[in-house]
């Protein structure tokens, strides 16, 4: 049966929980433990989903087509462990769960309530899967102390009260503020957050402390006595130049060590850091630099390309080269020449989106990087955008455009290149959709293989002619219009296996130009780069010792 940690937050929130989760996982697993990451999130969305980027950052999707947090991203990169549907829950998810079991009459005669009904929930969730790693890693989201967060605590409490001693260990991650003008670190704030766990029946074993300096000795002893734990075990993390630096810096100051102690285990094998110096030695040992525009709609916020930007990372990394991304919002476009904003740029990537808004922009990024011969990597709606563009421009069809636009403005402007879908196949059955259902998890959703054309680029890129890449979107290129487009040059050559759903396409006489349907970045690993990102990196590279 696996041991448990929880890690939880106090202070303030994005002090980086997800994080110090994924790199405590990495480092268990060099130590030849086997991991799975959980997080558990507070808010009353049945899942992230229907949330804005700007609000919540990307959603990231499992193979099993959930919708999750961002932070199950973190987890895959650090650990490689592929997230599955049950790592990520929240209230809504758990009250709605409650409340049908309710209305089928499975507590007939009973009251429901938060305790016991809706811990138990959260305590079955927990459980899931619990004999298949040694250690099962749980985050809740929040900050100790919310309202919502209250029924999370109170479960992870009688988890732990009901698993044999020793069996589960509590980490929280505080922040020491710095004040300048007494130059000192205060523990105030660490030292209430632990009360405020304490008056919840939650005792930390292992207290991690962000600050932007130094914890002298004296403070961190000062902690250890405040707060009730170990010395050892309180564990300063500093700002780091890399998220990737993590897993050798948290072991450099004994987290690894503070949580097994925790546990009491004495005889775990020494780690093999072996993967996490390469990786380093990659970020720091770059030689030059390769600059990405990134043309899209939500770029006032980094995390709503979070594994973009990551992947993008990871490819500089197996090219040797740093990678400067460029934000470039796509409504410029709609005024401005492109060319004046993007030829400073070695390639251009058009990420994922939802509705019309700046897609013209987009369409006019995708022209100019075909007819400049600059590398272009289209995502998704990216894609969709490149194939809109062929059509307008080269295909005699001036009104390409997506349904997706017709639906939302309620008329009917465009020729559908790109339409909606009503139904596919997924594994051996059909599923089927209407324009109007329910917006949170009706796409296609989730990992579908594709079958690369032999001697195409991708097909050269991936070294296979078969892939699985996770998916997320409701409308597609149609295929009725493929012969239309190949006459120009823009190759169909990825496609579902049934040969109706194209999945990527790419263009002949183009040094790099490729448009995937799915989403690649949700697959890259620092130790294990995406081809297309790794590729794409190295075509950028080329463009930048021509210019
Ligand atoms: N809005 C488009 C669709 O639903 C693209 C989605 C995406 O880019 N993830 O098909």
């Amino acid at each position: 049966m696996a041991r448990f940690i929880f890690i939880t937050g106090g202070v303030v929130s994005s002090l980086g929980k997800g994080l110090t989760s994924a790199a405590l996982g990495a480092i268990l697993q060099a130590r030849g433990y086997s991991v799975r990451l959980r997080k558990l999130d507070p808010y009353l969305n049945v899942d992230p989903g229907t949330m804005s980027p700007f609000e919540h950052g990307e959603v990231f999707v499992t193979d099993d087509g959930a919708e999750t947090d961002l932070d199950l991203g973190h987890y895959e990169r650090f650990t490689g462990v592929a997230a599955r549907a049950t790592d990520s829950v929240s209230s809504g998810r758990i009250y709605s769960t409650v409340l049908e079991k309710e209305r089928r009459g499975d507590y007939l005669g009973k009251t429901i309530q938060v305790i016991p009904h809706v811990t138990n929930e959260i305590k079955d969730f927990i459980h899931i899967g619990e004999d298949e790693v040694d250690f099962m890693l749980c985050e809740i989201g929040g900050t100790v102390g919310d309202i919502e967060g209250l029924p999370f605590f109170e479960a992870i409490r009688q988890f732990a009260q009901e698993q044999p001693r020793g069996q589960c260990v509590f980490l929280h991650l505080t922040l020491l503020p710095y004040l300048a003008a007494s130059g000192e670190l205060k523990t105030k704030p660490t030292q209430h957050s632990v009360k405020e766990l304490r008056s919840i029946g939650l005792a930390p074993d292992v207290l991690v402390c962000r600050s932007e300096h130094k914890i002298p000795d004296k403070e961190r002893d000062k902690i250890a006595l405040f707060c009730n734990v170990r010395t050892e075990a309180v564990i300063p993390a500093y700002d780091l130049k890399s998220i990737y630096e993590a897993p050798l810096a948290y072991h450099k100051v004994g987290l690894d060590q503070a949580v097994l102690d925790a546990f009491g285990i004495s005889d775990a094998p020494q780690p093999d850091m072996t993967r996490w110096v390469e990786v380093e030695d990659r970020i720091h040992n770059a030689e030059g630099e390769v600059r990405i525009a990134i043309v899209g709609k939500y770029t006032q916020l980094e995390d709503a390309y979070k594994s973009i930007a990551e992947a993008l990372t990871h490819g500089g990394m197996a090219n040797r080269v740093r990678v400067k991304v460029d934000w470039v919002d796509a409504e410029i476009f709609e005024s401005d020449d492109p060319s004046s904003r993007l030829q400073r740029f070695h390639a251009i990537l058009v990420p994922g989106g939802f509705g019309e808004r700046g897609t013209e922009g987009k369409i006019k990024a995708a022209q100019f990087a075909r007819e400049k011969g600059i590398p272009y990597l289209g995502i998704c709606l990216g894609m969709q955008m490149a194939v809109i563009e062929a059509a307008r421009n080269l295909a005699g069809l001036p009104d390409a455009g997506s349904e997706e636009f017709d639906h939302e403005s309620g008329e009917k402007r465009f020729t559908p290149v790109v339409y909606h879908l009503k139904e596919w196949v997924q594994g051996n059955a059909t599923v089927n959709r209407k324009v109007d259902d329910d917006k949170g998890g009706t796409m296609r959703l989730g990992a579908y293989t594709a079958v690369l054309k032999d001697g195409s680029k991708v097909a050269d890129i991936y070294g296979t002619t078969e892939i699985e890449e996770r998916h997320r979107h409701r409308y597609e290129v149609d295929n009725k219009y493929r012969a239309q487009l190949e006459r120009e040059g823009l190759v169909f050559s990825g496609m579902s296996p049934d040969g109706r759903l194209p999945e990527i396409v790419e263009w002949q006489d183009h040094p790099w130009f490729i448009g995937v349907q799915f989403h690649p970045e949700l697959k890259s690993k620092p130790f294990d780069p995406h081809p297309l990102f790794e590729d794409f990196i190295r075509a950028a590279k080329d463009m930048s010792r021509l210019v």
